[in-house]
């Protein structure tokens, strides 16, 4: 049976500040009532999330960083990183929670008691470095649960899928040199962190196993099923993921003020539809997703209850994928042809 595994806290809304943030617990708040009410049944399993350890949190960020975090997150003192990433008293342990939700979901579809996961979690973490926290993002979640699964499970080839409307420069950066954890960022163009062009493309082994995909501002649903669809067929077919990771930042959506791109909250049931499909055929439906990004609580939850229901389908399709041919474009001139064919 087609189970899903879900985290989400109360505690998850206790870093916060009183400045304005776009990156604040109301992103989630009514979400998280939502989801009390709606999920009911057997199909789904309410995880208990875990706070990740210092030697956990050190697999992927400097202990450098993490003495300066413990030195500066201090009650009514926000320190910031930069203008959009504060930390207060409540923000650490808070931080550790998002990393330490994504294991524990990371841990049941090890064992094989639910198929995928999803960790309703905040702060966000792609865009966080080894070294230093930046655009509202502490820990970076997603790289951690990759090296989690290194170094718990032994996994060798994991992949990455990162569809916030940001560039994944922290996940990028902590894996650029190594094949065994593949980053896939697809991302709107001149926007924040400004980087992720075509021709970054890893160092050393790991060349080729960084892949950026900048799109125009007004690419929508057309565009990115086709793009995405295409370039995972190509990479999942040839890397043979034994885990897919998903960076689910929902700020593309159309409703979403911080970026120009046109995404449907349909849009992400398709392509739940298509990671489903990959998951199935190549790595025993292990499927997890993390929230990164998403700032409009209308269209962030109707984003996030449109991905849970397509994972809780029990039938599901690969979604048929039209060609548009300014999408064919940019994967056509696109670098990472010299290592995948797509
Ligand atoms: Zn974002």
């Amino acid at each position: 049976m087609n189970k899903l595994g879900l985290v989400f806290d109360n505690r998850y809304l206790h870093h916060s500040i009183s400045k304005p943030s776009s990156e604040n617990p109301n992103r989630i708040r009514n979400l998280y009532i939502r989801l009390q009410q709606k999920l009911t049944g057997d199909s789904f399993q309410h995880i208990q999330p875990r706070e990740a350890s210092n030697a956990e949190i050190t697999t992927a960020h400097s202990p450098f960083y993490l003495d300066q975090l413990r030195e500066h997150a201090i009650k009514d003192n926000p320190y910031s990183y930069d203008k959009d990433t504060y930390l207060m008293e409540d923000s650490l342990p808070t931080a550790r929670l998002a990393a330490g939700g994504c294991f524990a979901l990371t841990d049941r579809i090890m064992e094989g008691d639910i198929n995928y996961g999803f960790g309703i979690i905040r702060p966000p973490g792609h865009h966080a470095t080894p070294g230093r926290g930046m655009g509202f993002c502490i820990f970076n979640n997603v790289a951690l649960t990759a090296e989690y699964l290194r170094n718990t499970y032994g996994l060798r080839r994991i992949l990455i899928l990162d569809f916030d409307v940001h560039h994944a420069n922290g996940t990028q950066e902590i894996f650029y040199d190594t094949d065994e954890v593949m980053v896939c960022s697809i991302h709107q163009k001149d926007l924040f962190p400004f980087t992720g062009t075509p021709e970054e493309l890893g160092s050393g082994i790991g060349k080729g196993y960084t892949v950026n995909i900048p799109v125009h501002a007004q690419f929508g649903d057309k565009e990115y099923t086709y793009i995405l669809g295409r370039t995972l067929q190509g990479i999942v077919e040839q890397y043979l993921p034994q885990f897919i990771l998903v960076s689910a930042g929902f700020d593309a959506h159309k409703d979403d003020t911080i970026s120009g791109t046109t995404l449907s909250s349909n849009w992400y049931a398709t392509i739940a539809h298509i990671l489903r499909r990959h998951a199935a055929d190549n790595c025993d439906n292990r499927l997890l997703f993390v929230l990164e990004g998403g700032y409009n609580p209308v269209s962030l939850e109707s984003s996030i209850f449109a991905t849970i229901d397509a994972l809780l389908q029990k039938n599901f399709d690969r979604p048929g994928i039209l060609p548009v041919p300014r999408a064919d474009k940019i994967l056509d001139n696109h670098p990472m042809r010299q290592f995948w064919t797509i």
